[in-house]
């Protein structure tokens, strides 16, 4: 674990937390006035992580770069927790938005854009059919079912420590080995252990002997799990060991490339020639605006066609009003022609590949016990001398205090970092000299917490 001085770890935090309050009275202001609108005073719970008492009130921002409403102006290595990942407001999205937006948002109808996304996807992912979505948690959501309804199997397998979104199935994780509703599932819908499984990532005879009887539909998962406190890697040989053992069992594979899109072009899949039946991807695919798509085998989507469309064939559960609405679909073919680049990725592994370089170079100059994972534009680090293996040691290696000062730090130095994880992502926008700086801001708050 972390060779730190809590006591002092302690005192640099109030510090810290004292100069990011009095630093942002506007922002202050707005969250005391919010008391009486928004439940905690935010919009959504999850603004309740940011460190400091307060969330940073966002005022403006343009790709690598966020200006708060106390006029501090951030280099903004959180892009969003990856919804951003492509940089605030891409010139080509927010151009084509505009036009979009005068002509149309939504119908009910499918516009041309649909086709050519889809035509886009399926050449960039190698999946022949698509459908979309408005969320990440939305196309899980839908795929679940989807893979129930075609296998006519009942039950689903996850990993422990995953997070595919607010899917009620997925919110179970393993407790000194016994599948348990995870610790703060919020009035779950109904026993997420009665038909879901859960077994240790990395650990191909659990997996096994949970695909055994057949029961499985489908097992959903990152390439990596990135939702951890820690990304935990799969093993050599893991991935295709996955996929021979679902095989065998008549199991689907659905790949969340939710995350991991940071990989590469075409996602972890491409770049490591994963083979699923169905293909999940959210967050940044359309720039920035809500939207999402997943895509399946022929045989899925033969299947999925065949029982599910047509008139008087719609299914209770799947789909929503303004589910592939015109304006989402404009952002998503700009996104896939004009953002998501071959030479875009090119840039932010670079700089993901500096960014991870520069982690590096302060935790060996310390001789600390942390690590670096790097996958693509993506990069976190942890206290942990070794990436974990699975959920149970990934969790092990959580420590909040931590964390908290980190961030802090590095906000109070005009550096974003992701809450709830310690991760930076690098977009088209992004430079050399923002690298540089977080390299110096990293350096000087390791140097603070060892008092060297
Ligand atoms: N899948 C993965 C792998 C995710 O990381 C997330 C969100 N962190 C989701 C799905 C859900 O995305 P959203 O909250 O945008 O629905």
């Amino acid at each position: 674990m972390t060779p730190i001085d809590r006591s002092r770890l302690e005192r640099l935090t109030a510090a810290e937390t004292e100069r990011y309050v009095s630093a942002r009275p506007k922002a202050r202001a707005l969250f005391e006035r919010a008391q009486n609108s928004l439940v905690g005073g935010v919009p959504m719970q999850w603004m309740s992580e940011w460190p400091g008492g307060f969330p940073p009130v966002m005022t403006e921002a343009q790709g690598a770069r966020l200006t708060d409403i106390d006029g501090h102006r951030y280099i903004d290595f959180c892009l969003g927790d990856t919804g951003a990942m492509f940089g605030h407001s891409p010139p080509a999205v927010a151009a084509v938005v505009a036009r979009q937006a005068a002509k149309g948002l939504t119908a009910m109808l499918p516009s041309e854009n649909a086709v050519i996304v889809a035509e886009l996807l399926a050449e960039r992912f190698g999946l022949p059919f698509w459908q979309m979505a408005l969320s990440a948690t939305d196309a899980n959501r839908f795929v679940l079912r989807l893979a129930r309804e075609i296998t006519g199997r009942p039950k689903i397998l996850v990993f422990n420590g995953c997070y595919h979104g607010t899917v009620d199935e997925t919110i179970v994780s393993l407790e000194d080995g016994i599948p348990r509703s995870r610790r703060g599932n919020v009035g779950p819908a109904f026993d997420p252990t009665a038909d879901s499984r859960v077994v240790e990532f990395n650990d191909l005879a659990a997996l096994e002997a949970a695909l055994k009887d057949r029961q499985v539909a489908c097992v959903l998962t990152e390439p990596a799990l990135t939702n951890l406190t820690g990304v935990v890697l799969p093993d050599p040989g893991y991935h295709p060991a996955l996929r021979d053992l679902t095989r065998k069992a008549g199991t689907l594979l659905v790949i969340d490339e939710t995350h991991t899109i940071s990989t590469g072009p075409g996602g972890y899949t491409r770049a490591f020639g994963l083979e699923p039946d169905i293909f999940v991807l959210g967050k940044p695919i359309a720039g920035g605006i809500p939207a999402a798509a997943f895509g399946m085998t022929r045989e899925v989507g033969a299947k999925v066609r065949d029982r599910l469309y047509g008139p008087g064939t719609s299914v209770a559960g799947i789909g929503g009003t303004l589910t592939a609405n015109a304006l989402a679909l404009a952002a998503m073919r700009a996104t896939l022609t004009e953002v998501a680049t071959d030479s875009a990725y090119a840039h932010m592994t670079k700089l993901g590949e500096r960014l991870a370089a520069g982690i590096r170079a302060v935790i060996s100059r310390h001789d600390l016990p942390w690590y670096v994972t790097q996958l693509g534009a993506r990069v976190e680090y942890r206290f942990q001398p070794t990436p974990p293996r699975t959920g149970t040691e990934a969790r092990a290696g959580a420590d909040g205090a931590v964390d908290r000062f980190f961030h802090l730090w590095c906000l109070n130095r005009g550096v974003m970092v992701t809450p709830m994880h310690n991760m930076l992502l690098a977009c088209p926008a992004t430079s050399e000299a923002d690298v540089i700086r977080h390299d110096e801001v990293f350096g000087e708050a390791v140097a603070a917490l060892l008092g060297s």
